[in-house]
């Protein structure tokens, strides 16, 4: 683990962009701004390292703050710099960098275990992981937590959230173990606004000890019922990528109607399947085949849906969500 204190050499990565940050940096690189009297705001961007635009709202925002009122206690985690100098998502023969904060041998296993425990040791009072999303959808935050301090910073960033239990070893997850914690997906990475949500919402908070009291009464807050994967992903070539049909972003966040033809396969052996939170498989309650065509059998709220081959082979296609009420909201609470 890469463990950086000079605010030299912070300033003089604050030069480089994503892509060349691996000129610096070889391996991910934690830089530690904390203050021993105040507890630290923490930032982790380019996990995934073709989601760019949290470094480039940390560059402008810390660029300013040496300028005028310095910096304040905060610790920075720069994920995938490898990945971020090619400006993919991970590179072949690496996991997913927002995947390995759970059990697991390898050697990336062994480095998320050694940041995190450094991290909590730092006691942060707030943990944001900041990436872009993969699709045309609505900028959003992912929350693992349903307590009201999450609850009213997820509405700080935006009136959609999606409260995950799955997939595992998601950096968050374990950050909310020890602090309030959130995923922002701050739109697509080529979108200047993304880099502004993302700049806006460090500052509303990074100075603080504590979120600003607002009403959030009106948040939307989805949960994942299934991840639609390609089956096999690993073994497979973008040519057997399934077509899939061309309108579909449009449903992002939307209802999309039982019936709706949600891709053609490329390949006779190729399929998509649902997987639920457990890894279970759910093809049969949420898809149709229809010959080569794959249809969705129930109504269902589609998001993070891309049609990018490489995407799709190393994540998902996208998910299928259901919205929380209150009710529920309140009995996922009585059940932590
Ligand atoms: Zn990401």
């Amino acid at each position: 683990m890469r463990v950086v204190k000079s605010i030299d050499e912070f300033k003089e990565a604050l030069n480089y962009r994503s892509e060349e940050l691996v000129q610096l940096y070889d391996e991910p690189v934690l830089f530690d701004f904390s203050q021993s009297d105040r507890r630290p705001f923490f930032v982790s961007t380019l996990l995934h390292g073709n989601e760019t635009s949290g470094w480039e709202a940390i560059r402008s925002l810390v660029s300013e703050a040496l300028e005028n009122e310095g910096i304040p206690s905060f610790l920075l985690l720069l994920g995938n710099l490898p990945a971020a100098e090619r400006n993919l998502r991970h590179l072949a023969g690496q996991p997913d960098f927002n995947r390995i904060w759970d059990r697991g041998d390898t050697p990336y296993h062994q480095w998320a275990r050694e940041v995190l425990e450094f991290v909590r040791a730092k006691h942060p009072w707030y943990s944001l992981d900041i990436h872009n999303n993969t699709g045309p959808n609505p900028h959003h935050s992912i929350i693992t937590s349903l307590d009201e301090s999450t609850l009213q910073s997820a509405r700080l960033f935006s009136q959609n959230a999606i409260f995950a239990q799955q997939p595992p070893g998601v950096l968050t997850r374990r950050c909310a173990e020890f602090s309030i914690a959130l995923t922002i997906e701050a739109g697509l990475p080529q979108d200047p606004h993304s880099t502004i949500r993302a700049l806006n919402f460090i500052q509303k908070l990074w100075d603080r000890q504590d979120i600003p009291s607002i009403n959030f009464s009106d948040l939307k807050i989805f949960e994942n019922s299934v991840r639609v994967v390609l089956e096999n992903a690993a073994e497979l070539t973008s040519e057997d990528v399934p077509h899939f049909a061309p309108f579909l972003h449009r449903f992002n966040f939307k209802t999309i109607p039982a019936g709706t033809k949600l891709a053609k396969l490329a390949k006779p052996k190729t399929r998509l399947i649902a997987l639920d939170e457990q890894q279970q498989d759910r093809t049969e309650d949420y898809l149709s085949y229809d010959g080569s065509n794959i249809l969705v059998r129930q109504d269902t709220i589609m998001s993070m849906y891309t049609e990018d081959p490489l995407i799709v082979r190393q994540d998902c296609v996208c998910y299928f969500l259901n919205t929380l009420d209150a009710e529920s909201i309140t009995n996922s609470r009585l059940a932590v």
